[in-house]
């Protein structure tokens, strides 16, 4: 890291648009040794539409009904807190 990038606080680049924005802002999910770095949710969907048009679809088919449970989970749980704090 720089020391012009330290004074100024570090920049990031959409990986879909190419914009540049300040860390802390935007969404960044690591993956490995990959930065997946989106300025924006709609940049972020776009990636991620397009990973799944893209992938290899036996990939996708083993998880994609596992993540939809998953979901179904957090949303049951989330409700029930919600009349818990009620
Ligand atoms: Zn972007």
């Amino acid at each position: 890291m720089s020391l012009v990038s330290i004074i100024k606080g570090s920049r990031l680049t959409c990986v879909v648009c190419g914009r540049v924005f300040p860390e802390g802002q935007g969404i960044v999910i690591r993956y490995k040794d990959k930065m997946l770095t989106f300025h924006s949710k709609s940049c972020a969907v776009k990636f991620f539409r397009y990973y799944i048009e893209n992938v290899d679809p036996s990939c996708i088919d083993k998880y994609i009904n596992k993540l939809i449970d998953d979901f179904q989970k957090y949303r049951e749980i989330k409700s029930k807190k919600k009349i818990l704090a009620e």
